[in-house]
């Protein structure tokens, strides 16, 4: 039994998922003639109370889409230093829009509208760069699968309206987020003038994610992703299994918060942990102690057919998902309780 606990996109579709893009009408959707990537841009729309989806191959895409819609070249773009649109898209804000980033130093991921205000260029200052965007991650990556509060994103977007800029959502991971908070998505679809959300991660679809926003900003989009080479033809076969991601996957993400609380309390209690990230989601950053080696203890998991991955700096990372199940999980807590480091 292989278990890999590196990431929450290393699911694979199920029988009844690959039913349904076995029976999947499709058309082509360069044409917008796709009957199945209608009907998912809708519903994600819907779910966000926003007016029109627009279905991607990629986030990562779909996070540059949004770039490239809200700014001009040479333009700055507001975001924490571990956001995803900065250190993970292969600096794709300067080569495909031509922007530059004002880097908040946040607190695992997340950014306050005080931190905002600072980081905001004069726009009479013709010396510096016009700000023109703000980017949120919730949940956060590299900050560990933190949520932000509702009343926080409230407040940075009072800041967004009051200096004319524009508000993006990076929601990759927001189904954790909306599941672990209970909050409303309705509600996020009023703060934000994008939202890109992901299909393929906790929710276990192959590929996809959806861009979401008012018409005529889709409008837009629909070119930018053109250009970008994401128009796609029958591509009603993945939002087919997108859908049924939604319909199906949802429900089961506190399941993978649970486990993942409950691999942080082992790891607690081992003597070779230093410091665990508080679990908020499905994702548990952990410190070993400085006289072990990380790469050592990624490779005695591995005998174990257990696969985690490393950070750096003694940081290790590991993220539940759907096709980790509760037998998996007996045998990893208890492989955790007594790893020889
Ligand atoms: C995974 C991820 C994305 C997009 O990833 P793709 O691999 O391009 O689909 C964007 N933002 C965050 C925070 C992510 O974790």
């Amino acid at each position: 039994m292989e278990i890999n606990l590196v990431s929450d996109t290393v699911t694979k579709p199920n029988f009844e998922m690959l039913e349904c893009m076995f029976n999947a009408q499709v058309g082509d959707d360069v044409y917008k003639q796709d009957p199945t990537v209608k009907e998912l841009e809708a519903t994600v729309a819907q779910i966000f109370g926003m007016e029109e989806g627009l279905f991607f191959p990629s986030g990562t895409m779909a996070n540059q889409t949004a770039i490239k819609l809200h700014t001009n070249p040479g333009d700055q773009i507001i975001a924490d230093k571990n956001s995803h649109v900065y250190l993970y898209e292969g600096g794709g804000a300067s080569f495909n829009s031509g922007a530059s980033f004002s880097l908040i130093d946040g607190h695992r991921g997340m950014i306050t509208a005080d931190q905002v205000v600072q980081s905001i260029n004069n726009p009479e200052f013709y010396h510096s760069a016009l700000t023109s965007l703000v980017c949120v991650e919730n949940t956060t990556n590299k900050g560990g699968g933190a949520c932000y509060e509702l009343e926080d994103l409230q407040k940075i977007k009072a800041v967004c309206v009051a200096n004319n800029l524009k508000f993006h959502l990076d929601g990759a991971r927001i189904w954790n987020a909306l599941m672990e908070k209970k909050q409303n998505p309705k509600a996020f679809g009023q703060l934000f003038d994008t939202i890109s959300v992901c299909l393929s991660k906790g929710l276990g679809a192959p590929i996809g994610s959806v861009l979401l926003g008012d018409k005529a900003t889709i409008h837009r989009a629909l070119r930018i992703r053109k250009i970008l080479g994401g128009g796609m033809r029958q591509v009603g076969y993945l939002a087919a299994a997108g859908l049924y991601a939604l319909e199906n996957n949802i429900s089961k993400l506190p399941e993978d918060h649970r486990r993942a609380k409950e691999i942080a309390q082992v790891l607690r209690k081992t003597h070779w942990v230093e410091h665990i990230a508080p679990v908020e989601t499905n994702i548990i950053v952990f410190t070993i102690k400085p006289q072990y080696n990380e790469k050592l203890i990624v490779e005695k998991f591995k005998l174990k057919n257990i696969s985690i991955s490393t950070m750096g700096q003694g940081k290790l990372r590991i993220v539940t998902h759907l096709d980790y199940r509760e037998v998996m999980h007996g045998y990893v807590l208890e492989i955790l309780g007594k790893l020889e480091v």
